[in-house]
């Protein structure tokens, strides 16, 4: 029998978080483009009840490792889980979110499986010969690599966040349910709690729309004027490093090389200059707006949409616009 096509989930506040549907439905085309079945290794505390769910989105089974002990994710108890529920499975290939515990959990689970993990991937194709082939973005974005795996290796894979469409085949299909037989080792560390952003502000990553602010903003109270347009917009709001150096704005706000790789459907850029670094964190943007009084700034070779102005002139006006027009 054809070996199946297998993902491994993210669960987060009861419920699979919705990087989980993207890999799903990815997974479920490589899987007809195979001919074979899908399948997902589910780890999680109360999980159980949520798993037939993601049949919706193409999976046929679920292999289930529910257990208070994996409310959160830590590598030392999930790797061990996963890589037995794998070797049971014995996969055609694994799918995995590009998530920041799926990285980590990709890469422990190469190197327990002696298999290349490709991180980031943002392509996935079935060639005629029947091999998966993956394409993968290097040097920050810079070029790209398609790869295939030698015969007799499952590709794993970590597939980038909002990239791939997910696809809601029936509302009432239900994947079949199965409990996984593997230990849980004793944890080594645990985690006490995990303290959540109450601000309501919408995740960098997750977000459809994003205004992003940099060294243009001149000053950190200047924000305000981006998350009053971000507020109109149900938008989250990033920044670029010079933002996040200058202060102006957390850490956890930056998009770039060395921040947050984003994916959203409108990316409206606003004082950034689009330095490489920067463009490798949004580059992928489906619509990306680029607001900038210089003319001859690298961002408009990137933008779809161009606004050669003064920020201070142009976001308030931008932002009375969406008001009235939500309004009417
Ligand atoms: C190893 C490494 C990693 C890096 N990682 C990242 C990263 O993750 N993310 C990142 O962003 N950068 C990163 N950088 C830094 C990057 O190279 C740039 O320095 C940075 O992105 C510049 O930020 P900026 O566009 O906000 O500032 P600037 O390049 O100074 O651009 C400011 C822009 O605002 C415009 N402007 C000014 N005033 C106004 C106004 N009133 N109205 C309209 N426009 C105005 C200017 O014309 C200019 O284009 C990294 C650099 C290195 C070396």
């Amino acid at each position: 029998m054809a070996k199946n096509v297998c993902i491994i989930t993210e669960y987060r506040n009861g419920d699979f978080r919705r990087v989980t549907h993207e890999v799903a439905s990815e997974g479920r085309r490589i899987a007809d483009a195979l001919g074979t079945g899908l399948v997902a290794v589910a780890l999680g505390s109360g999980i159980s009840a949520k798993a037939p769910d993601l049949g919706k989105y193409g999976v046929d089974k679920v292999y289930v490792v529910d257990d208070p002990a994996l409310e959160y994710y830590l590598a030392g108890v999930f790797v061990p889980v996963i890589a037995e529920v794998l070797k049971q499975l014995d996969p055609a290939a694994v799918l995995l979110p590009a998530s920041v515990d799926g990285r980590d959990l990709g890469a422990r689970l190469g190197a327990r499986m002696n298999v290349t993990l490709l991180q980031d991937v943002i392509e996935v194709v079935v060639g005629d010969d029947g091999k998966i082939k993956a394409k993968w973005p290097m040097f920050s974005g810079k070029c790209f690599a398609w790869c295939e795996w030698a015969d007799g290796v499952p590709p794993l894979l970590s597939i980038r966040p909002n990239i791939m469409q997910t696809q809601l085949l029936d509302e009432s299909r239900k994947a079949e349910i199965e409990a996984a037989s593997a230990p849980i080792p004793k944890p080594r560390a645990s985690v006490l709690k995990y303290e959540l952003d109450t601000s309501g502000k919408v995740e960098l990553t997750e977000a459809e729309i994003i205004v992003s602010g940099g060294r243009g903003m001149k000053d950190a109270a200047n924000y305000a004027m981006l998350e009053d347009l971000a507020g109109q917009l149900g938008a989250a709001v990033g920044a670029s490093r010079a933002a996040v150096d200058s202060g102006w704005r957390p850490h956890s706000d930056q998009v770039g090389q060395t921040g947050k790789v984003v994916n959203p459907n409108l990316y409206i850029a606003v004082g950034i200059s689009g330095a490489i670094q920067h463009l490798a964190g949004m580059g992928y943007s489906k619509y990306i707006v680029a607001v900038n009084k210089d003319a001859d700034a690298p961002i408009f070779t990137k933008a779809d949409y161009g606004i050669i102005e003064d920020l201070f002139t142009f976001v308030p006006a931008l932002t009375e616009e969406v008001k009235k027009l939500k309004n009417s």
